[in-house]
């Protein structure tokens, strides 16, 4: 154990002379400011690395990661992310990124007491019960699991839509757009859900219009 984690150390002096190497300046230029394009939410799953699978070096990407990428409106933590990204970094996209076998996702499909969990696997089983026909439609358990994992995605956008700053943002900037991806950890591959962001909003605009006032 004690190896492993002295390793870390010196892989990370081999990952700086590296890039050095690539460019004597790539340190200097990341320590003046970050200008990233994205905000991703992502699972804190360890497979699904951000700046990894979408193929994009430090600084490109604003991150912030929690079991089961979930935008709950009571969490002081992603909301100060969110509101930072778009207030300060000006940010194009938010993106709320699940992946299939989420470990989050499977959990919260049992029904079992599951501790100091339950409160945030409340939130997706929230999920389930707004959903519920569609998924009781599906026979098998995986299939059903995999769906979920698709469905949360999708609220968790709308969850992002739902705040008064991205409402605000979008209406006078025209960004940032909100977008849900499902990562493929079998084949490595994002899957955009496509969801129809100027569609989505007018429809939360009608229960949950932030735009006014503030
Ligand atoms: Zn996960």
């Amino acid at each position: 154990m004690e190896n492993s984690y002295k390793k870390i150390f010196t892989a990370n002096k081999e990952w700086v002379a590296a890039k050095n190497k690539e460019n004597p300046n790539f340190f200097a230029h990341l320590a003046k400011e970050q200008n990233p394009e994205y905000l991703y939410i992502g699972c804190a799953d360890s497979r699904v690395h951000a700046n990894e699978i979408m193929g994009l070096q430090p600084g490109e990407v604003f991150v912030h990661r929690n079991i089961a990428n979930m935008v709950v409106n009571n969490d002081l933590n992603v909301l100060s992310v969110i509101n930072y990204a778009v207030e300060y970094l000006n940010v194009k996209y938010i993106i709320i990124c699940g992946h299939y076998n989420c470990g989050g996702i499977k959990a919260a499909m049992q029904p079992k007491d599951m501790g100091i969990l339950n409160p945030w696997l409340r939130n997706i089983r929230d999920v389930y019960r707004l959903h519920e026909k569609e998924l009781d439609t599906i026979p098998d358990t995986n299939d059903r699991y995999n769906r979920l994992v698709e469905i949360n995605v999708y609220e968790q956008c709308l969850n992002v839509i739902k705040t008064a700053e991205v409402q605000k943002s979008y209406l006078e900037k025209g960004y940032p757009r909100v977008a849900g991806w499902v990562y493929d950890i079998n084949a490595g591959i994002l899957n955009d859900l496509d969801i129809d962001f100027e569609k989505e909003l007018t429809r939360i605009r009608k229960i949950y219009d932030l735009t006014k006032g503030g």
